[in-house]
């Protein structure tokens, strides 16, 4: 049975919401999973625009999802999602883009 849609919280403003999307952020309900548009935009953003190892990318991404995700392709929850790019976005960008070694 289909039910009423419940409220959300977007977690850029905070605001309680019915909407599907608030800041440009999609809350539709619905499992969630990674694809590989959303890996590759992690990846490009996480490595090319701020810079970051291997190393450094996966202890914020353990440290924003509480160590349930030890890859990019466990992201289970939007909101492990949303908080990780978030907290990428926040860092500074590198200066230009360099190969890094893998
Ligand atoms: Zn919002």
């Amino acid at each position: 049975m289909p039910r009423r849609q419940p409220l959300r919280q977007c977690p850029r403003c905070g605001f309680h919401t019915r909407e599907k999307r608030c800041c440009g952020i999609d809350l539709a309900p619905g499992r969630f999973s990674m694809n590989p548009a959303r890996i590759k935009f992690v990846r490009t953003l996480a490595h090319r625009q701020k810079g970051l190892d291997d190393e450094e990318y996966h202890r914020i991404l353990a440290a924003v999802t509480d160590g349930r995700c030890e890859s990019t392709k466990k992201i289970r929850r939007r909101r492990d999602f949303i908080a990780l790019v978030d907290t990428l976005k926040g860092l500074p960008d590198v200066r230009r883009y360099e190969r890094r070694a893998a």
